[in-house]
């Protein structure tokens, strides 16, 4: 059938590990070994060789010098799967400073190479699109959203900050979730781009120690696709790709105020996330969608027929050996 070209074996939720590469050489590493079939093997660089070794196994890991080619070629699949009318979700996982925006969007700094997933994704949305054109014919729209303390802003609107959106968790709107969100039909991965660049500029950003254009909140990118072929068929369906706030634990002795409430916010949707895709993926009859706006959103695209990649981002250096052990473990968890 048609609509079912993609065929999937392996079930609907899939964890990926990405290194990325090391900022300063020399600096002690704690990647002990990248294996083919997804094994990874850290070392903590604080105790000796055997008991300082923890082994993590997922579908797939990609080492420091891994492209954005290559983490694309492993995505493209189930990307092109949205064109067959599955909902997709794809997250960026990790502390700040350990790659989560490069995979997604590309290098900070707004290079126009080395451009991630996001931009890949909709390239390929359209050509598909285009190689289908005589058999069904295609839109493509985009919506932009942030989740900033349990607060959801448009990132698309000119004036962002006025509007708080509401979730519609009941199908209608035409079964969207988001129907008050700023929606654009685009038409080329560069009409893309330049949403992405104007809700770029309206994401929230402020100074941590680890990295001064640290993101706390998760920004999330929703592609719907509409799709109609000449006997009146029609299909919908939704990729969304998601930057989430970075996962650090903060030290409570040493924020106080608006931060503490950020990184309370932050963890409490973050273990939310972890909850209802490890009841997923153990097929629990009973799924916390509810505790958190990010996992309420994405309600309809997580579970039942839908497929889910998780990139859990980790930082080389030894360093981060603790947030790289807690990002592994919550990767694990879901896997
Ligand atoms: P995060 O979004 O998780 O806070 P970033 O994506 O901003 O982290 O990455 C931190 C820095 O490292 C950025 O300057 C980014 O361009 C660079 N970087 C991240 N991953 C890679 C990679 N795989 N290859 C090259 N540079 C990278
Ligand atoms: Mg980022």
């Amino acid at each position: 059938k048609l609509y079912n070209m993609v065929q999937d074996l392996k079930g609907n939720i899939r964890v990926f590990c990405r290194i990325r590469p090391a900022f300063c050489a020399g600096t002690r590493n704690a990647i002990d070994f990248i294996g083919e079939d997804g094994s990874l093997v850290i070392l903590d660089p604080l105790k000796p060789q055997k008991d300082g070794r923890k082994v993590f196994q997922f579908n797939r890991v990609f080492g420091p010098s891994a492209t954005q080619d290559d983490v694309f070629k492993d995505t493209q699949p189930l990307i092109r799967s949205v064109m067959d009318g599955y909902n997709v979700c794809i997250f960026a996982y990790g502390q700040t400073g350990s790659g989560k925006t490069y995979t997604m969007s590309g290098p900070s700094g707004g290079s126009t190479e080395d451009l991630g997933i996001n931009y890949l994704a909709l390239n390929d949305l359209f050509e598909i699109s285009n190689q289908r054109k005589d058999i069904i014919s295609y839109e493509i729209q985009v919506q932009m959203v942030e989740i900033y303390n349990e607060q959801i802003r448009d990132l698309l609107s000119e004036n962002s900050s006025s509007t708080k959106l509401e979730i519609h968790s009941c199908p209608r709107d035409n079964g969207l979730s988001l129907p008050d969100a700023t929606m654009h039909t685009v038409k080329s991965a560069s009409d893309v781009l330049n949403l992405m660049k104007f809700g770029e500029v309206n994401r929230v950003v402020c100074s941590t120690a680890l990295n001064n254009r640290s993101s706390r909140s998760h920004s999330i990118l929703t592609v719907h696709v509409h799709g109609k072929d000449a006997s009146g068929n029609m299909l919908r369906s939704c990729l969304h790709l998601v930057d989430l706030a970075g996962s650090e634990r903060v030290d409570k002795s040493e924020v106080t105020g608006d931060r503490l409430k950020e990184a309370q916010y932050i963890n409490k949707s973050l273990s939310c996330l972890g909850d209802v895709i490890t009841a997923l993926a153990q097929k629990n009859t009973h799924t916390p969608y509810r505790n958190s706006k990010l996992t309420l959103l994405l309600q309809d695209s997580l579970g039942g027929h839908a497929k889910t990649l998780m990139f859990a981002h980790v930082s080389p250096e030894g360093d981060s050996f603790g947030e790289t052990i807690s990002t592994l473990k919550f990767a694990q968890r879901v896997s």
